[in-house]
């Protein structure tokens, strides 16, 4: 099989793949899964339709030829996914792969757990905490989950080594950004990464409104009210997060600005959902149906091939041209290709 990096039309290498092991969730977020629409009548995909582990791994060793090197798992609810250890192990163990991360929720990151995932391979853990008050958090997992508990995954991840941790913190106006630096009291000097990300109009479920953005520029005003920051240089190409340190010392605290500074140009992602369709960009509204290659018949070398192609002619950057117009597209739901 051909292995070298391939480019898309606006010169991004494909680097990371976000697969997502499951469509089904045990939270409700509001912003993602309303009850509303995800309700008990919802059909989630059945277990036929799921790629299995080995098709998973089939084609991960394949966007690995094309210079994949981080993988990042995640849903739905990635630890909902049966034996998802045995999964990790599996991606541990594809050349080329460098880094696997796993973004959660925490609701079922117990301290056997998560040292069961660090050792079959898995390296970083992201969990998803939106307030530290357990009225205003239940409000929007609205599957009266308490913070208790995600705090307790996230001592159970660092004790792990799945380190650094990093917790995400959508911010909602009127909903929680009165806890922005709540939060970011909770974490400074803890050696966790707090995130807070702009709310995104992805998928058609959530009535997104822009009037319910907490624009990034706010959030970095609220906190330099408090303390002293300043800004930190990208790990890497294509970091998402705006990062900023404390300048007494207290550790980092980072932006996902998606909707008012756009990281298109950056962007070296592909994802795939759990029922094998490859999509190119977050707000995407048509996937590349993998699994029909899969059980197809096709090689590593087609397979491979179709995958060129597809990251060889991508155009996406939807965020940098959203507009009144985009945001009713039928854009792809979050639960689908995960976050
Ligand atoms: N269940 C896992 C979790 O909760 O982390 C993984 C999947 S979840 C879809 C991934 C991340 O996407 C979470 O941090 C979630 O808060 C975030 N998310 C979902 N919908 C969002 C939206 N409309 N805007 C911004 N972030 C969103």
């Amino acid at each position: 099989m051909s292995s070298s990096p391939v480019l898309d039309t606006l010169q991004r290498p494909l680097r990371d793949l976000r697969i997502s092991v499951t469509d089904r969730c045990n939270f409700r977020c509001t912003y993602c899964m309303p009850k509303e629409v995800f309700g008990r009548d919802y059909v989630f995909m059945s277990r036929a339709e799921l790629l299995t582990f080995e098709e998973i791994a089939r084609l991960a060793r394949v966007f690995a030829g094309l210079g994949v090197e981080k993988i990042r798992l995640t849903g739905g609810e990635p630890l909902l996914r049966h034996d998802f250890e045995k999964l990790v192990g599996m991606l541990a163990a594809v050349d080329g792969v460098k880094d696997i991360a796993m973004t959660t929720n925490g609701s079922l990151l117990t301290p056997e757990r998560a040292r069961e995932l660090k050792e079959a391979g898995l390296r970083r853990v992201t969990v998803s905490l939106d307030s530290l008050d357990d009225a205003t958090f239940q409000a929007m997992n609205d599957a009266g989950f308490p913070v208790a508990k995600v705090l307790a995954a996230i001592d159970a991840a660092a004790a792990a080594g799945l380190t650094p941790v990093k917790v995400d913190a959508v911010v909602k106006r009127g909903v929680n950004d009165g806890d922005v630096v709540a939060m970011a009291r909770h974490f400074r000097g803890s050696g966790h990464i707090l995130r807070f990300i702009e709310y995104m109009d992805v998928g058609t479920t959530n009535g997104w409104r822009m009037d319910d953005v907490v624009p990034a520029k706010e959030i970095l005003a609220r906190l330099s009210a408090e303390w002293e920051l300043e800004p930190v240089e990208p790990n890497y190409f294509g970091e998402v997060a705006e990062r900023y340190r404390y300048k007494d010392g207290a550790g980092e605290v980072g932006i996902i600005a998606s909707v008012t500074l756009p990281f298109c140009g950056a962007c070296t992602r592909a994802r795939i959902s759990a029922d094998g369709e490859l999509y190119t960009c977050l707000f995407g509204t048509r996937g590349h149906d993998l699994r029909a290659l899969l059980r197809g018949g096709r090689s590593d070398e087609e397979i491979g091939g179709f995958l060129r192609g597809v990251w060889g002619a991508r155009t996406d950057r939807y965020s940098e041209i959203r507009s009144e117009d985009t945001v009713g597209l039928r854009k792809v739901e979050m639960s689908r290709i995960g976050g």
